[in-house]
Order: structure tokens, then sequence, then C-alpha cells
């Protein structure tokens, strides 16, 4: 308990003199009053240490009284503020100054810094001489605090680089910063008092604010951007954030907007997009927002169902406008045209300058290409008004291909504009200053053509083409006439190709005059290598309709012919198609003529499938003509195809023709084209194509069948029985399919040629009696199978199997006399 008797000595002092007067219990009584003060109230002697310190000391310092009393009243004062604590303490106590008010820095007991607020005065005695100080510590620290926070935030509100608003708690402002009024334009008085609504651009709708408040009352603040507009007028955007400030019973009291004003910044990023996106001279879209738009634009059409369209443009010889008129009036015509364009299309629609004089237009949102037909009518014409550049006037046309979204399958962007570009170039092709639609099956066609083509290409590079041979020879010397080279191609992975794998894609590719040049040369240098190896066979090379119409073919195989000396020219034979010979009939009459006179001979070949008329084979001047395998294949059983090889055969000797069967497949047929009168023959039957190497071991295996060389040509009269035999055959093949309804056509055909040479055979006498009798009871055998009476009286199954019985009898002493015909 702190008590006066420890200061026995201590003097009193004006403020002091009441209380030290009083008698000593009164004096407790107030020292315990004044311990339950919160301020210290202390007493210094004259040499300044401590005299008396009420209990708020312990509060403050952390220490106890006692300890404190006698010690410096500056030991606990913090180093820094110690001078000036002493030299305020020195003249107190040298009476150089009678109280003070200072606030100093003490270190508690934990070493932490207290702020303290002194107040001090001198005391004196009776004589006026300086006996102490007595005064308060007050603990300051929150306070400085407080003030200290406060004149920050005052800095940072009026320093600040954001302009401040603040407003009261029904929207009024209430202060505003420096920065505020050099954002807007308004001085602070002219804004107090006034709703910030004074800013409002109206750039914004009433939602937009609707949802700002809203922000603010369920989350206590929100920010975002917001176009105001400055006292002058001028538009600006800032950064905007509003915060509702609430007081301690949670009142709403204010809000505090801080923004920022970003105008420059948006211009900047407007600029640097407008740079990326768009095309500098024209303004209008460029590649890179194309890519985007359409992109947006077919996903729309793939969820919502709608289609795009996808316009390729190219201004017809617009390098011309730039070679008359400089490239700077170019420029201005495309920046007019650019104009132009957006004038005449929908504001949906996205038109993009890919570079030089190319655009392309998106149409968004079209059905199909029908419906933007019209809209692509109308740029075409709106292009193609005049424009004047200077004194000028100048017209360009343009030409455009149209694609649409989405096809059959599903393709991307690029693809789509490679189609309208594709539809473009037909437009071009088409006589420009028009458009065309993109077709994707004859793409698709083009496209798998094109890398057919290109595969050819690499083969033909690389080797892979070969000549096989297949041998013609006489049927009636078994002599081996000549061989025609028929062209494979040697695949890597698919093997020995045939012509009609790879052919069709060259038709009217200029590759194919390619590769018919190299297979002419590689067919001559055969027939010298076979020279060489003591084998003079003729070759014969089958020549495209495009080879055939080429103006210098004649030239070249001159040429060509000339390169290989020891190739005698009588030896090589052309074969050319019957139909396309006809395609200029005057110009392949004078090609084959020329050709004759350098001895090469000319086959007109599948003879049959044209017109085949005599007119035509008169003009023509070939040599040979090589029948049609689809005659000769069913000739054995075809009455039809049999008539039509003894036309094409006569008709071919009328004209003094040599004529080749193709497609002999058997023996029979062999047989039978001999007996027919032609000579010549080439078939699966005979040989089939064979590489060049193997055609010697072939020669020499190779002999005419029996069956062959037996059956010379036949009287003219004597083709009646064997048009008799085709007919039976035809019969019995009906009848075998199951025609029975109809067992034979009455009267029989075979029956009806048989009769015929019957008639006519009484003036030869080839055929013995016998053989002629057993024939005519074949006959009638046969005849009363297909008369109906008999049938009626006859039971139903053994009527079947005898009238087959019948037929093949019939058949059988059919060739019998013909076996017999030409024999004496
Ligand atoms: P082509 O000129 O009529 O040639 C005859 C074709 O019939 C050949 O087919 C041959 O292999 C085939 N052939 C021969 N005998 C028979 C037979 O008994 N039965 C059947 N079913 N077929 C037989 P290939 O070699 O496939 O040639 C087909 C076509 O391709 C040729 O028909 C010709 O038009 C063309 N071609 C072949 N090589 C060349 C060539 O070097 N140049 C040109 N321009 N066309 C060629
Ligand atoms: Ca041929
Ligand atoms: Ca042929």
């Amino acid at each position: 308990m702190l008590s006066n008797t420890a200061f026995p000595d201590r003097p009193s002092c004006s403020s002091y003199s009441n209380i030290s007067a009083r008698p000593a219990q009164a004096d407790d009584i107030q020292i315990s009053i004044l311990d339950e003060l919160r301020q210290v109230i202390f007493e210094t002697d004259s040499r300044g240490q401590w005299r008396f310190l009420n209990r708020a000391w312990e509060a403050l310092s952390g220490r106890p009284v006692d300890a404190a009393l006698g010690t410096s009243c500056l030991a606990l004062v913090h180093a820094d503020d110690r001078q000036r604590a002493r030299i305020t303490l020195d003249q107190l106590l040298s009476g150089r100054r009678d109280r003070c008010r200072l606030e100093l820095r003490f270190l508690d007991a934990d070493g932490a810094v207290r702020w303290v607020e002194v107040v001090a005065r001198a005391c004196v005695d009776v004589s006026g001489a300086v006996t102490g100080t007595v005064g308060t510590l007050f603990d300051v620290s929150d306070r400085r605090a407080a003030r200290h926070q406060r004149r920050l935030t005052a800095g940072v509100f009026s320093s600040a680089g954001e302009g401040i608003i603040i407003t009261s708690a029904d929207g009024l402002i209430v202060d505003v910063n420096a920065a505020f009024e050099d954002i807007t334009g308004y001085a602070r008085a002219e804004v107090l008092g006034r709703n910030p609504r004074l800013l409002s651009s109206g750039r914004q709708d009433k939602a937009f604010y609707r949802d700002m408040w809203r922000s603010i009352e369920q989350t206590g603040s929100w920010s975002g951007e917001v176009w105001n507009r400055r006292k002058c007028g001028e538009f600006y955007v800032e950064r905007l954030t509003i915060a509702g400030i609430r007081d301690e019973d949670g009142a709403l009291s204010h809000h505090v907007g801080v923004f920022a004003d970003i105008t420059r910044q948006k211009q900047q990023a407007q600029h640097l997009e407008h740079i990326a996106h768009y095309d500098p001279l024209t303004g209008l879209a460029n590649r890179s927002l194309l890519a985007d738009r359409l992109q947006q634009a077919m996903g729309r059409a793939r969820r919502h169902g709608a289609g795009v369209a996808v316009a390729c443009l190219d201004l017809d010889d617009f390098r011309l406008v730039n070679e008359v008129h400089g490239h700077e009036a170019g420029d201005e015509l495309l920046v007019a045209l650019g104009r132009k364009m957006q004038d005449a299309v929908r504001e949906s629609d996205t038109i993009c300058r890919l570079g030089g004089d190319e655009f392309v237009v998106v149409f968004d949102g079209v059905e199909s290409l029908l419906t933007c037909q019209p809209l692509m009518t109308r740029l075409l014409q709106a292009i193609a008004e005049p424009v004047a550049l200077g004194e000028a006037r100048v017209c360009v046309s343009a030409s455009a291909g149209l694609a649409f979204y989405p096809q059959g399958e599903d393709i991307d962007a690029d693809q789509l504009i490679r189609q309208a570009d594709q539809a473009m170039y037909d437009a071009k092709m088409a006589g420009k200053h028009r458009f065309c639609l993109f077709d994707s099956q004859g793409y698709h066609v083009m496209v798998a053509r094109a890398e057919e083509i290109e595969a050819l290409e690499v083969a033909l590079a690389r080797g892979e083409f070969a000549l096989h041979y297949q041998p013609i020879v006489h049927l009636r010397t078994g002599e081996l006439n000549s061989v025609e080279a028929l062209v494979r191609w040697n695949h890597p992975t698919r093997g020995c190709l045939p012509p009609g794998e790879f052919l069709p894609a060259l038709e009217g590719h200029p590759l194919m005059l390619a590769l018919e040049n190299w297979i002419l040369a590689e067919a001559l240098r055969q027939h010298q290598r076979w020279l060489d190896a003591g084998l003079d066979v003729a070759v014969s090379v089958n020549m495209s309709s495009a080879q055939l119409h080429r103006k210098d073919f004649a030239d070249d195989l001159r040429a060509l012919l000339a390169a290989h000396p020891r190739v005698d020219p009588r030896r090589i034979k052309l074969e050319v198609l019957e139909s396309s010979a006809l395609e200029d009939l005057d110009h392949v009459s004078d090609l084959i003529a020329y050709c004759a006179r350098i001895g090469v001979g000319f086959a007109l070949d599948d003879f049959g499938t044209g017109y085949s008329s005599l007119r035509y084979l008169k003009q023509l001047p070939a040599r040979r003509i090589k029948i049609d395998q689809g005659f000769v294949r069913d000739m054995l059983h075809d009455p039809d195809d049999l008539a039509i090889l003894e036309g094409i055969i006569g008709m071919a000797a009328a004209f003094k023709r040599e004529v080749v069967a193709e497609g002999v497949e058997s023996d029979a047929h062999a047989a039978m084209l001999l007996q027919l009168g032609c000579l010549l023959a080439q078939g699966y039957g005979i040989a089939r194509p064979m590489p060049p190497d193997a055609l010697p071991a072939w020669l020499g295996g190779w002999r005419l069948p029996a069956a062959v060389a037996a059956s010379p040509p036949l009287e003219r009269d004597d083709t009646l029985l064997l048009k008799a035999l085709v007919e039976q055959r035809a019969w019995q093949a009906a009848y075998r399919d199951g025609d029975h309804g109809h067992p034979c056509r009455t009267p029989s055909p075979a029956i009806q040629a048989f009769d015929e040479w019957l008639a006519l055979r009484g003036r030869k006498q080839a055929h013995s009696e016998e053989s002629v009798r057993r024939a005519v009871a074949c006959r009638d055998a046969f005849a009363a199978h297909t008369d109906p009476m008999h049938r009626a009286t006859a039971p139903h199954a053994d009527a079947s199997a005898s009238c087959e019985e019948a037929s093949l009898a019939f058949a059988a002493v059919l060739a019998t006399l013909l076996g017999q015909c030409g024999t004496p």
C-alpha cells in the first residue's frame, strides 16, 4: 500500500497543496480514490525521480509502484523520445517552464511501446524553489492509432488515382475525392448532396442497375464496367466497385464507390482487336474473323438445324485495273466494292476479304443453296455497277462459288471454303461474272480421280506399267498372225491390274497421252527384242480416241519409227475403236491413209458395237476389223449373234477387209468361226495375254486343235445347217430353263433352216443319202413333239423325256451333216 510516509518531505505545490494540507485520514481516502483512476497520477522530486505514483502505473507500465519509486522518471521512456523528455523535464525543474504537455513512448514490462500523454507542472515551495513535478500519464496508444488510421484514410482518399464517391444511405453524394473531380470534370462542391445519377450515360438499361443494386444488397458489393458521361458530355468507361458501409448496429450508413477510368485501355484493346480481325484496307472482316464467324455459324447450324452458305468470290480481271489505273486506284476500287458488298448483303452476313481481290461471304441462317441465290445475284450485280475512280469510271465483275452446310457427311470450315472455292473456279471456267453451286457428288468423284491420276503419274515415272501380249492366230494354218499389246499395271500392293481398273480414270487426261506414248515405244522396243531373238512378231497397239485425234500424232509416229530403224512399219498395227474413229471421220481416214503410206496398218476394234454402217466402213480404209467379243461369246447358241457374225464377216469380205474374232474361248468357237469364214482369232481358248518372255514357249507348244482344223469354211448354203444347229441349241437351252409351256416356237426355226437347206442341197452332193435320210427322220421325230396334236395324245412325262431326246438327236445329225460339208 502506497503511503505518504514513504515521502515525508513531500513538498506542496499549488495544485496539490489542498490535498496535502488535509488530515492524514482524509489523505488515505484521497490516495485510494487516486488509485481508482485510469490515469496515472504522479509526483517527482526535484531530481526527476518518482516520488508518488498511483495504482494506474502498474497497468500502464506492467511494473509495481514500489519498484518505480525513487527511480528516474525517464527510465522507461523510449530511447528515441528520451532526449526530448529530458529537455522538458530540465525546463520544468529549472523553473524555465512551469507546465508541459507531450506525448512520449514508454516501454512496458513486456518491452511493448505505449504512447503516453504526459501532462505535468512544476511544484514550487513558498520560496519559489522548484521542489519537483506533479502530473498525469495517460495511455493514448489507441487514440493515436485511430488518429493515424484516420490520417492514412484521408491521405488515401485525397491522393488516390481512383475516383472515390461516398453516398449516404439515401443515395446522395456525401464526399468525393480529387480523382473524382479529375475524371468526371465535376468540382466537389458541385456534386455534394446530389445523386450520382448525374454521371449517367444512358448506355446501361434499367435492368443493369437493378442487378447491380441487388448484388450490393445481397453480397455487400458489386463490381463491373460502367459507361458514364463527364461534365463536358464525353462518354467514358470506368471499372467500378461499390460497397455498402454499415454502422456498428449493422444499419446501412453509406455506399462507397471506387472507380478507375479505363477508357484508354478499352480503346486500345478495341484497336488491337480491330487490327487482329479486320482487313486494314477495306475494314471488312479478315481471315481470322471469318474462321471465327464461320465456325460459330456452323455450330448454330448443327444445333438448330438451320444452314450456312459460304460464297467464295473473286473479281474478274482485277489485275487490269491495277495495270491501267495504278495500284492506288485499285485499292480505292476495293474499298468501294467492299462498301457496296456490305450494302448488298444482310446485316447477319459476314463479308471477309482474304487478300487481293478474293472475298468470302458467310450467309448465316439460310435454308438451302436455293434461298441464297437471289442474295448472290444481288451481290454480283452490286459489284458490277460502275465505280468512279477520279475521272475514270471502272466496271469489274466477279465470279463466285457457293457451298452449303450441313451436307451428307461432316465437314469442317476449311473444307466448306475449299468447296466454295472449287465452285468459284467452275464459275470462272464457265465464262466469269456468274456463280456456280458446289456439287458435292461430282466433287468427290473429282477428288478421287485426282488422287488416282496422281498415283498413275507416279506409277509411270517408276516404270510400274508393263505390256502383255495376246496372240492372234490363223485358224486354218495355226500360224501366229500377230500379237495385241495390252497394258498392265504392276501395282506395288494390288498386284497386276488389268486396264479396266485404271484406264477409265485417265480418259481425257493428258497423262493418258504420256502413257500411250510409252506403250507405243515399248511395243516397238519389244518387237525389236523379239527380232533379236529370231522371232518376227507383228504387234498391234491400242490407241485411245484422244491419241487418234491428236493433230501431230502422225509426225510423232514417224519420228518413233525413225528411231527404231530395224522395225518394219508393216509389222505394226494400230487398233482404234470403231466408235472413236467416227468422231472425226475426215481426220481419221486421212490419218489411216497417211499411215498406210508409211506402212502402218489400222484395225477397227470392237466392231459391231458402233454404227457398223456400210458407208462408214467404206470411208475408213482400215485393213482389219475386229469383231467384238460380245458377239463371239454367245455365237454357239444364240442365233441372233450368229446372224450378226455372219453379217459382219460377209460385209468384211465384200469390202475386202481382214476379220479377227475376239473372245474365242473354245475350240467349238474357233471351229464355227472358221466355218463362217473368219480366218483370224484371238481369245482365251487360244492363249491368254502373256508377258513377252512367255511368248516363245507358248509358240513352241501351240498346235491348232484337230476339231478346228477339220472344220473348213462352209459354202454359203451350208451355213443354213449351222443356223439350224444354233437354233436347235437355243431351243434346248430354253427348254432346260423350264420353258416347257413353249417347248418350241412353231414352226421351229431350226426345222425351217434345215428344210431350206434340204431344198437347196440338191445341187451339191457333199452329203451321203444315208445321213440325209437320218436327219430327216430326226427332224420328223422332233417335229412330232412340237406338234400340239401329238403332245395331246402322249402321256406328259414320256412326252417331255422323248422331246428332249428328239431334240438332242436332231442337233447331233445336224452336226454330222456340218462335219461332212466341204468333204467331197
Ligand atoms: P480390247 O482392245 O478389246 O482388248 C481385248 C480385251 O479382251 C483384253 O482385255 C483381253 O484380255 C480380253 N480378252 C481377250 N481374249 C478374251 C477371251 O477369250 N475372253 C474374255 N472374256 N476376254 C478376252 P484387257 O487386257 O483387260 O483390256 C481391256 C481393254 O483395255 C482393251 O480392250 C482395250 O480397249 C483397252 N486397252 C488395253 N490395253 C490398252 C492400251 O495399251 N492402250 C489403250 N488405249 N487401251 C488399251
Ligand atoms: Ca484391242
Ligand atoms: Ca476389242
